[in-house]
């Protein structure tokens, strides 16, 4: 890249400026990084904590049912036990035949009755308890998932705080550096770094771009250790300073 009657000095300069400008967006990028780490964490929580809390609210409606269920079956086992001792009574005082069978027949039933009754009451009664100890274990760790949010947009507030006033001071430095740059090679810088993990600058290691570690020519390397032009690598589009620019 041609830089217009620039001397030496001026492109050192404009190096040092851009690489000033490089180490201060990659801070920014790791305050950015930072803070954009903790409110998906914070909004995952909420989400987990809300499945939780929906979970329970289920688990204790199944359980009021089993309980409900249990507690009917209870008393219709009661009458029918009451119903078996009265055909019971009934069968001492019948005289035919036909009301012997018509009565054993109502006793059939009512044993019939009973035992379905039974099974209803000790298979919702177990089932009642085994909710209520997993509503137990899911409040348990809801409770955990709670204070983990807490502590995490505890700890989201006090980035925010921590990190304005580090951002600005950097936002401000950026600016001097920025304000002196021919505006088409920051533009370049930005694009470079934004498609290329941040980095839109590297340097000359040995006869390489340090940033893409792809050989430059001999008489370019030269141009760039005497600060001759402005050079973008042809491989990355990275700018190649000289490893000392001091
Ligand atoms: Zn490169």
């Amino acid at each position: 890249m041609i830089i217009q009657e620039a001397s030496p000095e001026e492109i050192r300069r404009t190096l040092k400026a851009l690489t000033e400008i490089q180490e201060i967006d990659l801070e920014l990028a790791d305050i950015a990084e930072e803070r954009g780490g903790l409110p998906e964490q914070v909004e995952a929580l909420a989400a987990q904590i809300a499945e939780y809390e929906e979970y329970i609210t289920a688990k204790e409606d199944e359980r009021v049912r089993a309980e409900k269920t249990a507690g009917e079956s209870g008393q219709r086992l009661a009458s029918a036990r009451d119903l078996l001792a009265k055909y019971q009574q009934q069968l001492y005082a019948v005289t035919t035949t036909r009301e012997y069978d018509a009565i054993t027949t109502e006793q059939e039933t009512a044993k019939r009755e009973i035992s379905e009754f039974e099974l209803l009451i000790s298979t919702n009664s177990e089932r009642a308890i085994e909710l209520a100890q997993m509503v137990e274990d899911k409040r348990a760790e809801l409770e955990q998932l709670r204070a983990e949010k807490v502590s995490r947009e505890e700890e989201l507030e006090r980035k925010l705080k921590e990190t304005e006033g580090e951002e600005k001071v950097l936002l401000d430095r950026r600016s001097g550096f920025a304000k002196d740059l021919n505006p088409r090679l920051l533009a370049h810088y930005e694009r470079i770094r934004d498609a290329k993990d941040g980095r839109g600058i590297a340097v000359l290691v040995g006869e390489a771009c340090g940033g893409c570690f792809a050989l430059i020519p001999p008489q370019t390397q030269v141009v760039i250790r005497q600060t001759r032009d402005i050079y973008a690598c042809e491989a990355c589009g990275r700018f190649v300073a000289p490893a000392e620019l001091d």
